[in-house]
């Protein structure tokens, strides 16, 4: 596998530099604002972190690998993309952990049901943040192809853990717990 060179990302973007962006979104985890407030800052620096990146990723408009794989959603962002669609979304009630990702893992493989047949996303403005922050810095975009277990290739990417596990932890901290599924069980048809 050969991966994107970030040579120059860091001293452009100095805030990228891991341990700085966590810092960045722990402190607004751990805000005073209310927690709509603190989503959209996260959904920001997410946008933020992805229009840095994006000269660095092999993704493009047009490639649309990544919707083929499980999206795990909260409840908020599956009533956003409801509301950003008009589809009528399933409520999903708070459970397990493994139960969702045992459940999601099903769906593998299977297009998005926000997917457009050009390959683009059609609530872009208000994907869920997973969308925001995925990316791969291999060369060739098809490493990100789904097989039966997975991409087909090992996918070298940033750490977005970094934004991402002060977001799960900003909710987890509710003191109504919302529904955490893939996208498709948010959206089924049936
Ligand atoms: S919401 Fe949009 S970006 Fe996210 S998986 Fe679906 S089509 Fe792809």
């Amino acid at each position: 596998m050969s991966s994107k060179n970030l040579d120059g990302l860091l001293d452009e973007h100095t805030w990228m530099d891991p341990s700085a962006l966590h810092r960045a979104a722990r402190r607004v985890q751990l805000s005073n604002a209310s927690h709509t407030s603190r989503r959209e800052q996260l959904l920001k620096l997410a946008d933020r972190f992805n229009d840095a990146l994006a000269p660095h990723t092999a993704c493009k408009p047009g490639c649309s690998h990544c919707c083929y794989m499980p999206t795990l959603i909260y409840t908020h962002e599956a009533e956003r993309l409801a509301v950003a669609s008009g589809r009528k979304m399933n409520d999903i009630p708070p459970r397990l952990v493994e139960t969702s990702l045992r459940t999601a893992a099903k769906v593998n493989g299977t297009p998005c049901p926000f997917l457009s047949g050009d390959g683009k996303c059609s609530v872009y403005n208000d994907r869920p943040l997973i969308c925001r922050l995925h990316h791969s810095l291999n060369e060739d975009p098809d490493d990100c192809r789904v097989g039966p277990h997975g991409t087909v290739s090992p996918v070298k990417r940033y750490d977005v853990d970094v934004i991402e596990t002060p977001y799960h932890l900003l909710m987890y901290s509710k003191k109504r717990p919302e529904g955490w599924a893939s996208i498709h069980e948010f959206f089924s048809t049936d």
